[in-house]
């Protein structure tokens, strides 16, 4: 085990075992982990139940990883754990699942753009016998305008294909309970859509309206490419249906040439003149040519998603884990890097 895991600070006492938990991702995150944090466990202090904050260090190349270390000394309740590089949100999200102990987990992004302060009232709702609260944007102010576009195209596009109802306009901040959390962690997928996974599990599932602000400081870690590949990984996770586009393509082209080929025949024998045109011919073999190489695409995409299985990798590895105590112990089944 690394030496830094469960370190012993000065500060270190007792701490009792506790019922909720705050997962929260950050991949350079320097300008607002602090006041997340203090935001973060004003909101738990509130709710006054014993209560632990998992904040996972994504890799970050700022001074994250020192401010937590920092943070841990003062904070008994923090649990600050280091991936060994940057493995992805939701590979960060997983980990910090991983090491969640509380009866009720709150999942959310370490930039504000997740209000906090929406906990209490998703915790009464829990209390209604729900499994998961969801926080759906009824607006999102805070995001770029096309920003805004994409996501309310994709989520509609999502919903469509997906096998299992996945909310509109919803992203992974949520309140699930522990035996959700217990299926997730227990899910082998290398390929991690968390909230699609939460979706699939099912039970009750209610959402919570909250406006979606500006982050708090910093840029956006989710850049076009990032956010594409997320996107796509939502659709192949979701959903079979893409696999199954060839099949009315391949219909479709076949009643095309047999339409043309009639009309074809009926021009040579009844107006005696064969229809003319190259530029069709070409439109045709480029349009069929495309198609097939879309499909080969998608069957690329599946086949290099069953690659990544077979390999078992771990989804993340952790360099170390940082909490005052060593009254914690680590959850059980652990292995190092786990997954
Ligand atoms: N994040 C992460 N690893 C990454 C990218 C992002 O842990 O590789 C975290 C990030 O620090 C934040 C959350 O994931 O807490 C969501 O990222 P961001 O706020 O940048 O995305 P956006 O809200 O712009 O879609
Ligand atoms: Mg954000």
């Amino acid at each position: 085990m690394n030496p830094e895991t469960s370190a012993l600070h000065p500060s270190s006492r007792p701490v009792p075992s506790p019922w909720l938990s705050v997962v929260l991702p950050c991949f350079n995150e320097s300008e607002v982990i602090n006041e997340t944090h203090r935001r973060v466990v004003a909101v738990c202090q509130s709710v006054g139940r014993p209560y632990e904050i998992i904040i996972v260090n994504d890799g970050s190349r700022d001074d994250t990883w020192s401010k937590l270390r920092q943070l841990t000394t003062q904070d008994p309740q923090l649990v600050a754990v280091n991936l060994s590089r940057n493995h992805g949100h939701q590979a960060a999200l997983s980990a910090g699942l991983h090491f969640t102990r509380g009866e009720r987990i709150l999942i959310m992004d370490a930039d504000l753009q997740d209000p906090p302060e929406l906990l209490p009232e998703m915790l009464r709702q829990m209390d209604g016998g729900v499994d998961v609260v969801y926080a759906q944007r009824r607006s999102r102010r805070g995001d770029a305008v096309l920003k805004r576009i994409f996501c309310a195209i994709y989520y509609r596009l999502l919903q469509r294909l997906a096998d299992n109802h996945i909310p509109l306009d919803t992203g992974d901040f949520r309140l699930i309970s522990r035996r959700v959390r217990d299926l997730i962690v227990a899910m082998p997928e290398r390929q991690r859509f968390i909230r699609g996974m939460v979706s699939w599990v099912g039970f009750r599932q209610e959402p919570i309206l909250y406006d979606r602000e500006a982050r708090f400081a910093g840029e956006t870690k989710y850049p076009f490419s990032k956010l594409a590949a997320l996107a796509v990984e939502g659709i192949l996770s979701s959903s079979g249906k893409p696999l199954r586009i060839a099949l009315p393509v391949g219909l479709m082209a076949i009643t095309m040439s047999l339409v043309f080929g009639i009309y074809a025949l009926a021009s040579r024998f009844f107006v005696h003149r064969t229809p003319q045109g190259w530029a069709s011919l070409l439109c045709a073999v480029a349009f069929f040519g495309g198609a097939q190489l879309v499909v080969l695409g998608i069957l690329g995409e599946y086949l290099g998603r069953i690659y990544e299985q077979t390999r078992a990798r771990p989804i993340f590895l952790v360099d170390s884990v940082l909490r005052t105590t060593d009254e914690i112990p680590p959850p059980a089944a652990e292995k190092p890097g786990l997954s």
